[in-house]
C-alpha cells in the first residue's frame, strides 16, 4: 500500500512536469516530426495519473497500479511515444510487484524491464535518435550504482543526470526511426523530443520512486 501511495505521487509530478513542458516538446516535434509529441504526453499521463489514483483508492498495490497506469497512458496517448511509455509502465509494475517496499535490486529490475519492454516494442538501438538514447544510459547507470550498493535515491538521481546528458546529445544525430525520419537533416541542432521528455519525466519521478 504504502509504494502504491508513491507510485501514484510519481506519476502525478510526471505530469505537472509534462504540463509546463507540453508547447516546448510540441516545438521540437514539430521541427522534423509531427509537432504533437507535448499533446500526446499530455494525454497519455493524464490518462495515466486518473487510473493510478482510481486503482489506488480500489485498494490495490503499486505493480497493479502502475499496471493500470500504463494501459491508460497506451490507450489515450496516441502515437508512438504512448504505445511505448504505456507498455514500459506497465513492465515496470508486474516487475516491482505489489509488495510495501521493494528492495532496491527489484527497483533496478524494474527499471530494466520498462527499457527491454520499449526496445522490445520499438526495435530502436542506441543512436537511431529516440527515447532510448535516455533511457539506456539511465537504466544501465542506475543498475550498476545498485549493484554496487548505493542507494536507491542517489542511485538513480546519477542515473537522471545522465539521461540529460545524453538527451542533450542526440541534438548530433540524426533519427533512423519514427516520425522524423524523413526530415532527417532538419532535426540536426535539436534534441530528440521523446528523449528530452524521458529524461524530464524519470527525473522527477525519482524522489517518488526511490
Ligand atoms: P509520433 O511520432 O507517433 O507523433 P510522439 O511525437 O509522441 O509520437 O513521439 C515521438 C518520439 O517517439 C520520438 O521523439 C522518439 O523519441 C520516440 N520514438 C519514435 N519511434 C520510436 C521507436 N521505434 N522506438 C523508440 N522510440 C521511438
Ligand atoms: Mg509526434
Ligand atoms: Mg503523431
Amino acid at each position: 500500500r504504502e509504494y502504491a501511495a508513491a507510485c501514484v505521487e510519481a506519476i502525478a509530478a510526471a505530469g505537472a512536469s509534462l504540463h509546463d513542458a507540453e508547447e516546448r516538446l510540441g516545438r521540437m516535434d514539430a521541427i522534423a516530426g509531427d509537432g504533437d509529441h507535448g499533446r500526446g504526453m499530455v494525454r497519455g499521463v493524464d490518462a495515466a495519473a486518473a487510473a493510478a489514483s482510481n486503482a489506488l483508492h480500489l485498494g490495490a498495490g503499486a505493480g497493479d497500479v502502475l499496471a493500470a497506469a500504463g494501459d491508460a497512458w497506451a490507450d489515450k496517448a496516441g502515437g508512438t511515444s504512448g504505445v511505448l511509455w504505456g507498455a514500459g509502465l506497465r513492465a515496470f509494475g508486474e516487475t516491482v510487484g505489489n509488495s510495501a517496499a521493494p528492495e532496491a535490486a527489484v527497483l533496478a529490475a524494474a527499471v530494466t524491464a520498462f527499457a527491454d519492454r520499449i526496445i522490445q516494442l520499438g526495435k530502436a538501438e542506441i543512436g537511431d535518435k529516440t527515447m532510448v538514447d535516455a533511457l539506456l544510459p539511465f537504466a544501465s547507470t542506475f543498475g550498476r550504482a545498485v549493484a554496487g550498493g548505493a542507494d536507491t535515491g542517489p542511485a538513480w538521481q546519477e542515473a537522471a543526470r545522465k539521461a540529460a546528458a545524453a538527451a542533450e546529445a542526440t541534438a548530433d544525430l540524426l533519427p533512423l526511426k519514427g516520425r522524423a525520419r524523413p526530415l532527417a537533416e532538419k532535426s540536426l541542432g535539436t534534441p530528440d523530443p521523446g528523449a528530452t521528455s524521458l529524461a524530464m519525466v524519470f527525473a522527477v519521478m525519482g524522489p517518488h520512486f526511490t
